[in-house]
Protein backbone atom coordinates (compact mmCIF):
# COMPACT_ATOMS: atom_id res chain seq x y z
CA UNK A 1 0.00 0.00 0.00
CA UNK A 2 1.38 3.82 -0.98
CA UNK A 3 0.99 5.85 2.25
CA UNK A 4 2.78 8.79 -0.07
CA UNK A 5 0.17 11.71 0.07
CA UNK A 6 0.35 14.75 -2.35
CA UNK A 7 1.86 17.29 -0.01
CA UNK A 8 4.90 18.43 -0.43
CA UNK A 9 7.02 18.42 2.77
CA UNK A 10 8.74 22.31 3.84
CA UNK A 11 11.47 21.08 5.73
CA UNK A 12 14.52 22.50 4.97
CA UNK A 13 16.81 20.69 2.28
CA UNK A 14 18.75 17.97 4.08
CA UNK A 15 16.79 17.64 7.54
CA UNK A 16 16.64 14.53 8.93
CA UNK A 17 12.92 14.31 9.10
CA UNK A 18 12.61 13.40 5.35
CA UNK A 19 14.39 10.09 6.06
CA UNK A 20 11.70 9.36 9.47
CA UNK A 21 8.97 10.13 6.90
CA UNK A 22 9.98 7.36 4.60
CA UNK A 23 10.83 5.22 6.88
CA UNK A 24 7.26 5.16 7.96
CA UNK A 25 5.67 4.64 5.60
CA UNK A 26 7.90 1.80 4.40
CA UNK A 27 7.70 0.15 7.34
CA UNK A 28 3.83 0.12 7.35
CA UNK A 29 3.67 -0.97 3.53
CA UNK A 30 6.18 -3.88 5.02
CA UNK A 31 4.13 -4.93 7.97
CA UNK A 32 1.16 -5.41 6.14
CA UNK A 33 -1.03 -2.18 6.95
CA UNK A 34 -3.40 0.18 4.93
CA UNK A 35 -3.84 3.82 5.27
CA UNK A 36 -7.60 3.15 6.84
CA UNK A 37 -5.70 1.21 9.83
CA UNK A 38 -2.65 4.09 10.40
CA UNK A 39 -3.19 6.62 12.40
CA UNK A 40 -0.10 9.12 12.78
CA UNK A 41 -0.35 11.77 15.96
CA UNK A 42 1.85 14.44 16.13
CA UNK A 43 3.28 17.84 18.70
CA UNK A 44 4.30 20.80 17.68
CA UNK A 45 7.93 21.68 16.22
CA UNK A 46 9.03 21.14 12.41
CA UNK A 47 9.00 17.31 12.84
CA UNK A 48 5.42 17.68 13.96
CA UNK A 49 4.22 18.45 10.59
CA UNK A 50 5.03 14.57 9.77
CA UNK A 51 1.06 13.69 10.18
CA UNK A 52 0.35 15.67 7.51
CA UNK A 53 2.65 14.08 5.31
CA UNK A 54 2.01 10.51 5.51
CA UNK A 55 -1.34 8.83 3.85
CA UNK A 56 -2.88 7.85 6.96
CA UNK A 57 -5.22 9.09 9.68
CA UNK A 58 -3.41 12.42 11.05
CA UNK A 59 -3.68 14.59 13.94
CA UNK A 60 -1.49 17.70 14.43
CA UNK A 61 -1.77 18.21 17.87
CA UNK A 62 -0.55 20.55 20.38
CA UNK A 63 2.82 20.91 22.08
CA UNK A 64 4.19 18.38 24.21
CA UNK A 65 0.81 16.58 23.85
CA UNK A 66 0.78 13.88 20.83
CA UNK A 67 1.02 11.27 23.42
CA UNK A 68 -2.14 11.70 25.18
CA UNK A 69 -4.08 12.50 21.97
CA UNK A 70 -2.36 9.34 20.61
CA UNK A 71 -2.95 6.94 24.13
CA UNK A 72 -6.55 8.09 23.49
CA UNK A 73 -7.12 7.09 19.64
CA UNK A 74 -5.65 3.44 20.34
CA UNK A 75 -8.41 3.07 23.80
CA UNK A 76 -11.07 4.07 21.64
CA UNK A 77 -9.93 2.24 18.72
CA UNK A 78 -7.35 -0.78 19.70
CA UNK A 79 -7.72 -2.12 15.62
CA UNK A 80 -5.53 1.03 14.63
CA UNK A 81 -1.98 0.93 14.83
CA UNK A 82 -1.12 4.21 16.58
CA UNK A 83 2.03 5.95 15.70
CA UNK A 84 2.82 8.98 17.49
CA UNK A 85 5.66 11.50 16.73
CA UNK A 86 7.93 14.82 17.40
CA UNK A 87 11.05 16.62 18.24
CA UNK A 88 12.83 16.59 21.19
CA UNK A 89 12.00 19.61 22.55
CA UNK A 90 8.20 18.31 22.10
CA UNK A 91 8.69 14.74 23.61
CA UNK A 92 11.58 15.14 26.62
CA UNK A 93 10.68 19.29 27.46
CA UNK A 94 7.34 20.25 27.64
CA UNK A 95 6.12 17.01 27.11
CA UNK A 96 8.54 14.48 29.02
CA UNK A 97 5.67 14.00 32.27
CA UNK A 98 3.33 12.12 29.34
CA UNK A 99 6.61 10.42 27.66
CA UNK A 100 7.76 8.92 30.98
CA UNK A 101 3.84 7.81 31.95
CA UNK A 102 3.31 6.59 28.60
CA UNK A 103 6.45 4.02 28.57
CA UNK A 104 5.36 2.73 32.44
CA UNK A 105 2.16 2.49 31.22
CA UNK A 106 2.59 0.37 28.45
CA UNK A 107 0.08 1.17 26.48
CA UNK A 108 0.37 -0.20 22.35
CA UNK A 109 1.63 3.12 21.12
CA UNK A 110 4.93 2.92 18.85
CA UNK A 111 6.73 6.66 19.40
CA UNK A 112 9.26 8.08 17.43
CA UNK A 113 10.98 11.12 18.30
CA UNK A 114 13.17 13.14 15.81
CA UNK A 115 16.20 14.23 17.83
CA UNK A 116 18.28 16.57 16.79
CA UNK A 117 19.36 18.36 20.13
CA UNK A 118 17.74 21.77 19.09
CA UNK A 119 14.96 23.64 19.17
CA UNK A 120 14.52 24.09 14.73
CA UNK A 121 10.89 25.77 14.31
CA UNK A 122 11.39 28.61 16.77
CA UNK A 123 15.03 28.95 15.09
CA UNK A 124 17.80 27.43 17.27
CA UNK A 125 17.33 27.22 21.10
CA UNK A 126 18.18 24.74 23.10
CA UNK A 127 16.91 21.39 24.04
CA UNK A 128 16.83 18.81 26.99
CA UNK A 129 18.80 16.77 24.43
CA UNK A 130 21.72 19.50 23.71
CA UNK A 131 25.11 19.04 24.72
CA UNK A 132 26.68 20.57 27.96
CA UNK A 133 28.84 23.82 25.87
CA UNK A 134 26.54 24.05 23.03
CA UNK A 135 26.10 27.30 22.12
CA UNK A 136 22.97 28.66 20.96
CA UNK A 137 21.25 32.27 20.70
CA UNK A 138 19.52 31.29 24.05
CA UNK A 139 22.99 29.95 25.62
CA UNK A 140 25.43 32.19 23.68
CA UNK A 141 28.10 30.90 26.41
CA UNK A 142 27.20 27.68 26.02
CA UNK A 143 24.78 25.34 27.84
CA UNK A 144 25.67 25.05 31.52
CA UNK A 145 23.50 21.76 31.42
CA UNK A 146 24.04 18.60 30.76
CA UNK A 147 22.11 16.65 27.78
CA UNK A 148 19.29 14.24 28.94
CA UNK A 149 20.21 10.34 28.05
CA UNK A 150 16.75 9.54 26.98
CA UNK A 151 17.24 5.76 26.84
CA UNK A 152 18.99 5.46 30.03
CA UNK A 153 15.83 7.91 31.27
CA UNK A 154 13.45 4.76 29.15
CA UNK A 155 14.72 1.57 30.69
CA UNK A 156 14.66 3.02 33.75
CA UNK A 157 10.72 3.89 33.75
CA UNK A 158 10.10 -0.07 32.65
CA UNK A 159 10.37 0.70 28.55
CA UNK A 160 9.41 -2.53 26.74
CA UNK A 161 10.28 -1.17 23.75
CA UNK A 162 13.53 0.86 23.38
CA UNK A 163 15.59 1.54 20.26
CA UNK A 164 17.63 4.44 18.38
CA UNK A 165 18.64 4.88 14.98
CA UNK A 166 20.13 7.62 12.28
CA UNK A 167 18.01 9.33 9.77
CA UNK A 168 20.52 8.25 7.09
CA UNK A 169 20.50 4.52 7.86
CA UNK A 170 17.10 3.96 6.34
CA UNK A 171 17.41 -0.06 6.07
CA UNK A 172 18.20 0.15 9.81
CA UNK A 173 15.51 2.87 10.67
CA UNK A 174 12.97 1.08 8.55
CA UNK A 175 13.07 -2.58 10.39
CA UNK A 176 13.14 -0.60 14.29
CA UNK A 177 9.92 1.14 12.90
CA UNK A 178 8.40 -2.12 11.51
CA UNK A 179 9.36 -3.99 14.61
CA UNK A 180 7.92 -0.97 17.05
CA UNK A 181 5.24 -1.67 15.53
CA UNK A 182 4.92 -5.16 15.82
CA UNK A 183 5.49 -4.71 19.43
CA UNK A 184 2.52 -5.43 21.72
CA UNK A 185 3.16 -2.21 24.46
CA UNK A 186 4.74 1.05 23.71
CA UNK A 187 7.84 1.55 21.66
CA UNK A 188 10.28 4.88 22.09
CA UNK A 189 12.19 5.21 19.57
CA UNK A 190 14.74 7.72 19.08
CA UNK A 191 16.08 8.81 16.15
CA UNK A 192 19.01 10.75 15.49
CA UNK A 193 17.54 13.22 12.93
CA UNK A 194 20.15 16.30 12.03
CA UNK A 195 18.89 19.90 11.89
CA UNK A 196 21.32 21.05 9.30
CA UNK A 197 20.12 24.88 9.72
CA UNK A 198 20.54 25.26 13.01
CA UNK A 199 22.87 22.58 14.67
CA UNK A 200 26.27 23.17 13.44
CA UNK A 201 27.63 20.61 15.59
CA UNK A 202 25.92 17.69 15.59
CA UNK A 203 25.74 16.92 11.89
CA UNK A 204 25.59 13.68 9.40
CA UNK A 205 29.50 13.56 9.99
CA UNK A 206 29.41 13.90 13.58
CA UNK A 207 27.09 11.38 14.24
CA UNK A 208 28.72 8.85 11.69
CA UNK A 209 31.75 9.32 13.92
CA UNK A 210 30.37 9.22 17.21
CA UNK A 211 27.77 6.10 16.61
CA UNK A 212 28.31 2.42 17.40
CA UNK A 213 25.79 0.35 16.25
CA UNK A 214 24.70 -2.55 18.21
CA UNK A 215 24.97 -4.99 15.32
CA UNK A 216 28.44 -4.52 15.59
CA UNK A 217 28.78 -5.46 19.57
CA UNK A 218 29.40 -9.37 19.73
CA UNK A 219 27.41 -11.03 21.93
CA UNK A 220 24.92 -7.94 22.55
CA UNK A 221 21.69 -9.55 23.76
CA UNK A 222 18.88 -6.88 23.99
CA UNK A 223 16.51 -8.99 25.85
CA UNK A 224 19.13 -8.14 28.94
CA UNK A 225 18.00 -5.01 30.70
CA UNK A 226 21.85 -4.86 32.59
CA UNK A 227 23.60 -5.27 29.18
CA UNK A 228 21.74 -2.50 27.42
CA UNK A 229 22.07 -0.08 30.81
CA UNK A 230 25.71 -1.12 30.63
CA UNK A 231 26.15 -0.47 27.06
CA UNK A 232 24.72 2.51 26.99
CA UNK A 233 26.66 3.93 29.67
CA UNK A 234 29.89 2.87 27.94
CA UNK A 235 28.99 4.42 24.64
CA UNK A 236 27.16 7.93 26.32
CA UNK A 237 24.15 6.79 24.71
CA UNK A 238 25.21 6.67 21.27
CA UNK A 239 23.99 3.19 20.28
CA UNK A 240 21.79 2.47 17.75
CA UNK A 241 19.69 -0.59 16.86
CA UNK A 242 17.26 -2.32 19.14
CA UNK A 243 18.36 -1.59 22.70
CA UNK A 244 16.20 -3.86 24.64
CA UNK A 245 13.13 -5.56 24.31
CA UNK A 246 10.50 -7.71 26.68
CA UNK A 247 7.91 -9.38 24.91
CA UNK A 248 6.33 -10.39 28.22
CA UNK A 249 4.84 -7.72 29.88
CA UNK A 250 1.00 -6.78 28.60
CA UNK A 251 -0.01 -4.04 26.98
CA UNK A 252 -2.11 -1.56 28.77
CA UNK A 253 -5.11 -2.31 26.61
CA UNK A 254 -4.96 -5.77 27.53
CA UNK A 255 -5.36 -5.21 31.20
CA UNK A 256 -8.11 -3.26 30.79
CA UNK A 257 -11.73 -4.42 31.98
CA UNK A 258 -14.23 -3.57 29.18
CA UNK A 259 -11.89 -3.31 26.28
CA UNK A 260 -10.39 -6.35 26.00
CA UNK A 261 -12.63 -8.00 23.74
CA UNK A 262 -14.25 -5.23 21.61
CA UNK A 263 -12.80 -1.67 20.51
CA UNK A 264 -14.76 1.25 21.92
CA UNK A 265 -15.29 2.54 18.22
CA UNK A 266 -16.75 -0.40 16.94
CA UNK A 267 -19.30 -0.87 19.69
CA UNK A 268 -23.11 0.52 19.23
CA UNK A 269 -23.66 4.08 19.96
CA UNK A 270 -26.85 4.11 22.03
CA UNK A 271 -26.40 3.15 26.18
CA UNK A 272 -28.50 -0.50 26.99
CA UNK A 273 -30.85 0.76 29.38
CA UNK A 274 -29.57 -1.79 31.92
CA UNK A 275 -25.92 -0.25 31.59
CA UNK A 276 -27.25 3.31 31.89
CA UNK A 277 -29.28 2.21 34.99
CA UNK A 278 -25.99 0.82 35.75
CA UNK A 279 -24.46 4.27 35.60
CA UNK A 280 -26.61 6.31 37.32
CA UNK A 281 -26.90 4.03 40.23
CA UNK A 282 -23.36 4.06 40.62
CA UNK A 283 -23.03 8.11 40.33
CA UNK A 284 -26.17 7.86 43.23
FE1 LIG B 1 14.78 20.47 9.79
FE2 LIG B 1 16.17 22.24 11.24
FE3 LIG B 1 15.03 23.00 8.97
FE4 LIG B 1 13.53 22.43 11.08
S1 LIG B 1 15.00 24.11 10.91
S2 LIG B 1 13.13 21.78 8.96
S3 LIG B 1 14.67 20.74 12.01
S4 LIG B 1 16.68 21.49 9.17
Amino acid sequence: KDFRNNVKPNWCPGCGDFSVQAAIQRAAASAGLTPENLAVVSGIGCSGRISGYINSYGFHGIHGRSLPIAQGVKMANRELTVIASGGDGDGFAIGMGHTIHAIRRNIDVTYIVMDNQIYGLTKGQTSPRSDMGFKTKSTPGGSIESALNVMEMALSAGGTFVAQSFSTDLKELTSIIEQGIAHKGFSLINVFSPCVTFNKVNTYDWFKENITKLSTIEGYDPSDRGMAMNTLMKHNGLVTGLIYQNKEKPSYEQLVDGFKDEALASQPLELKKDKFDQLVNEFM
